[in-house]
């Protein structure tokens, strides 16, 4: 009866892995929609939060005293960084984000971070001449009194907030990163600062969610949508990054029944930007959720206030960052898919060998990748999908291996991955098979 048994308890596995984590469920459920709201007010309540102002710095101050206070573990640091004057800049100007990290107790080198832009900007126009567009004002853009910024972007920062509180209760295995950066609205200068000094310093970065314009629900022209938010990412089809954007979808739906999570397929909104290009820039995973009804009309004017923005929609979207935030820090490390060392690159004609191959067979194939040393890892997950179809279609627990074949399935024809799930059921990011870069001798 033993195979029986074991029979019995890989086919349980194979069927309903995707249990909910205790953890998990406790971050999502503790955050107040009351406490966003009050976040929310608080910034708008600074006037302005332009770069060039001095009342950026009143906001600075209080984000930082805001994170210490919140619990002893979690180390606050101001990240400063002297942006040079371009584009709508008056002058150079010291950016300051402000950092805290909670350290990761089973894997602390490597980090998950949630991100949003505490500074604000209105842009003042200059009288419009014949049927040219009005001009943009620099200076009086920078000098305006009022710039509230409360969708763009106080409604990150008060997710980075709330989910720094609320996630500073709870131990976790990675060390989570939580970011006010400043300076987005002048070029992504905090942001651009901290990953160029994160990437010369090899600092590991396993995901960034960069949440930028969660703060209302009505577009202003008749589009109301409070159950959905939007995840960009950047191409190809498998980058590490559309990887997280699946990630955050799987999990954000998972946790938070009453969300939708719209993956679209770009790296930001058409022609628009965000911090987390300056993570992909710097050779990092990152993605960015915004709203569905962005509100055209009211961004970058001093309409974008409080009494436009939606508390209990920005609690919704924060929800569902610390259903993905949680379930990644928890995580293992996505599985390290190994190269087909059989065959040298002179061989095979791609720059290092490709990491799937085609069983003996040939009709087979044959999946290989790199044993984690968690000490809680239970095993692993091959997912696959066609081609032409967005997201995972078929998974299959194979158990705590690191090899795996699937029969009579062409790799010509599916995009194959496999993910790690440890005992408690939280899973890491997909790693994908994809196909390196191919070598073509020069024609002389
Ligand atoms: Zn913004």
């Amino acid at each position: 009866m033993r195979f029986g048994f074991v029979f019995l308890a890989a086919a349980l596995w194979a069927q309903s892995p995707k249990q909910l984590h205790p953890t998990v469920e406790k971050v999502a459920a503790a955050v107040s929609t009351e406490r966003i709201a009050a976040t929310l007010q608080k910034l708008e309540s600074f006037g302005t939060r332009d770069i060039h102002s001095t009342q950026i710095h009143e906001a600075t101050a209080w984000i930082e005293q805001e994170f210490k206070s919140m619990s002893p573990r979690l180390q606050v640091t101001l990240d400063k960084h002297l942006a040079k004057k371009r584009g709508r800049m008056m002058r150079d100007v010291e950016v300051t984000n402000v950092v805290a990290v909670l350290p990761g107790k089973t894997q602390p080198a490597v980090h998950v971070l949630i991100t949003a832009h505490y500074d604000s900007v209105v842009l003042v126009r200059k009288p419009a001449v014949g049927n040219a567009p009005a001009a943009i004002d620099n200076a009086a853009s920078a000098a305006a009194p009022k710039a509230p910024g409360v969708s763009d972007d106080a409604s990150g920062v008060a997710a980075v907030m709330e989910l720094a509180r609320v996630m500073s209760q709870h131990e976790f295995d990675k060390t989570v990163v939580f970011i006010a950066f400043s300076g987005e609205e002048y070029g992504l200068l905090g942001a651009l600062g901290y990953a160029t000094a994160a990437k010369k310093a090899g600092m590991k970065i396993e995901a960034v969610l960069n949440n930028d314009i969660i703060g209302n629900d009505d577009n202003g022209q008749g589009l109301k949508v409070s159950n959905v938010v939007r995840v960009f990412s950047e191409d190809p089809a498998d980058s590490p990054s559309r990887a997280i954007a699946r990630y955050v979808r799987d999990t954000g739906e998972r946790y938070i029944p009453g969300m939708k999570v719209d993956a679209v397929f770009r790296n930001d909104r058409f022609g628009r930007g965000g911090d987390h290009t300056a993570f992909n820039n710097n050779g990092y995973p990152g993605v960015r959720l915004t709203t569905v009804a962005e509100d055209l009309k009211k961004q970058h004017s001093p309409d974008d206030t409080f009494a436009n923005a939606s508390p209990s929609y920005c609690a919704q979207v924060a929800r569902v960052n610390g259903a993905a935030l949680a379930s990644l820090a928890l995580a293992p490390a996505p599985p390290m898919v190994t190269r087909d060392v059989t065959r040298t690159e002179a061989e095979t004609g791609y720059s290092v060998q490709p990491n799937l191959a085609r069983g003996k067979e040939s009709v087979d194939a044959v999946l290989k990748w790199k044993m984690g040393t968690e000490p809680d890892l239970a095993g692993y997950a091959v997912v696959v999908r066609s081609t032409t179809s967005p997201f995972w279609e078929r998974e299959t627990y194979v158990g705590k291996v690191s090899e795996f074949t699937l029969k009579n399935l062409s790799i010509d024809d599916a995009v194959i991955g496999v993910k790690a799930i440890d005992k408690d059921g939280v899973e890491s990011i997909v790693s994908a098979y994809v196909l390196p870069k191919r070598n073509f001798a020069p024609v002389n």
